[in-house]
């Protein structure tokens, strides 16, 4: 018998999961799939900042083989290498070889070579953001115990930081008030949010930037506009213009780029993002994918699509069908293309402001909106149990 193609899938984010979820009964008959990812399970990255306060909204975390197809041979190890010439991926024990490679390692922290950057703790990974939890928590109570306060630095004010810096304000206010704190206090505890631009969000209106500015105020949040970092240092940040900010914690949200293993590996790409032709293919080797957050696709105008879930988890469900028709020997002419749905950013528990395919809104509607994205994924893993949880 001819033995099945195997087909080797690096990531268990939204990218790699999508494309898993997509396949099905005929594709498991046809094709040996492996995943491997350093965890045992996937998470929600666009929720981390949640996991970074403490934040209670549904499930998270959830176990590969909670929802994985049986056939899927699930592999827990760390990826040090990939190497397309020998159709090999090495991780920290074994070596595995591929006849087909889907690289969907995702994202991690973008420190661009600034000065002192280990003084701060990043949301990249879910240990990462359960360690900031941690550490926040550690801070607070030793700031009671010594009548002292706490400042917390957020670096960055694109949609993580935006989101962490509002979470992270809410939960210093219900811990203070929790621990029956006089208001007079709530001063010495504060979030602050480093912009470079002039607003915030600038692919929103200058309204919805408004709303945002206006919502982060309200929860506390201090925003510096126009200010660009220069260096860190243990418990301070310094500013381009001469000026600088006291922190008890820095909180690195200024950037992501591709996983370190595909810029390790000889694959070439920027910022750890490979170039992908119309069928998602790296223009080098023609057994290898790119999806997700290290992935490049051309937006048609010289550019390039933001790596967002969005585009990670339609990569995906693309690749499924194109596997899908190579396995079973057919024609595939379809090529990818995305159009965005839009973004939503929420603000604290209950507020989000959105574009939806082109209409801006703010409330308790894109709010509401955001939290179905959520469940419709958790029904993409779990079917209907999904929708509960
Ligand atoms: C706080 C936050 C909020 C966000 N909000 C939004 C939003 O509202 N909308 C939106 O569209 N996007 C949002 N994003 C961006 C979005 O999360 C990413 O674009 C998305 O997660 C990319 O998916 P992915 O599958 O490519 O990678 P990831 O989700 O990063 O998954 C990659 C997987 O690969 C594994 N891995 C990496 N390296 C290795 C290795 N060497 N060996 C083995 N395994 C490895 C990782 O452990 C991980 O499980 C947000 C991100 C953050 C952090």
């Amino acid at each position: 018998m001819k033995e099945k193609p195997k087909i080797l899938v690096v990531g268990a984010g939204y990218a790699g999961i999508a494309f898993l979820k997509s396949l099905d009964e005929e594709c498991f008959r046809l094709g040996d799939f492996t995943i491997i990812n350093k965890n045992s399970y996937h998470y929600h990255s666009t929720m981390l900042h949640k996991v970074a306060t403490a934040e209670n909204s549904g499930k998270i975390m959830f176990d590969l083989r909670e929802f994985l197809h049986p056939e899927i041979k699930i592999i827990q190890q760390l990826v040090l290498d990939i190497d397309e010439e020998n159709h090999t991926v090495t991780t920290e024990f074994s070596k595995f070889k591929y006849d087909y490679l889907i690289c969907a390692a995702g994202f991690e922290k973008e420190s661009f070579n600034l000065k002192g950057i280990e003084n701060a703790v990043f949301i990249d990974s879910y240990i990462q953001a359960s360690r900031i939890c941690e550490i926040i928590k550690d801070k607070f109570t030793k700031a009671l115990e010594n009548g002292t306060g706490l400042s917390i630095a957020v670096c960055g004010s694109g949609l993580t930081g935006i989101e962490f810096s509002a979470s992270c304000a809410n939960m210093l206010k219900k811990k203070l008030e929790f621990y029956r704190q006089d208001s007079s206090k709530f001063d010495k505890f504060s979030v602050n949010l480093i912009s470079s631009t002039p607003r915030l969000l600038t692919f929103f209106s200058e309204k919805i930037s408004q709303k945002i500015l206006k919502n982060l105020t309200k929860l506390g949040v201090k925003v510096t506009h126009n200010t660009r970092i220069s260096s860190l240092e243990k418990y301070r940040v310094n500013f381009q213009n001469g000026g600088y900010l006291d922190a008890d914690i820095i909180v690195w949200t200024a950037g992501v780029r591709g996983a370190s293993v595909v810029s390790q590996s000889y694959i070439e790409s920027e910022r750890g993002r490979v170039k992908v032709d119309s069928k998602l293919k790296t223009f080098d080797h023609e057994n290898v994918f790119c999806i997700g957050d290290v992935s490049a696709v051309s937006d048609g105008n010289g550019g390039f699509y933001p790596p967002t879930a969005q585009i990670a988890c339609e990569q995906g469900e693309f690749l499924a069908k194109e596997f899908k028709a190579m396995l079973e020997n057919k024609d595939f002419k379809e090529e990818f293309k995305f159009k965005s749905h839009g973004v939503i950013c929420s603000i604290g528990h209950s507020y989000a402001v959105a574009n939806v395919l082109g209409f801006e809104m703010s409330g308790v509607v894109p709010a509401f909106l955001k939290t179905m994205v959520e469940k419709k994924w958790n029904m993409k893993l779990l079917g209907l149990k999904g929708l509960i949880l």
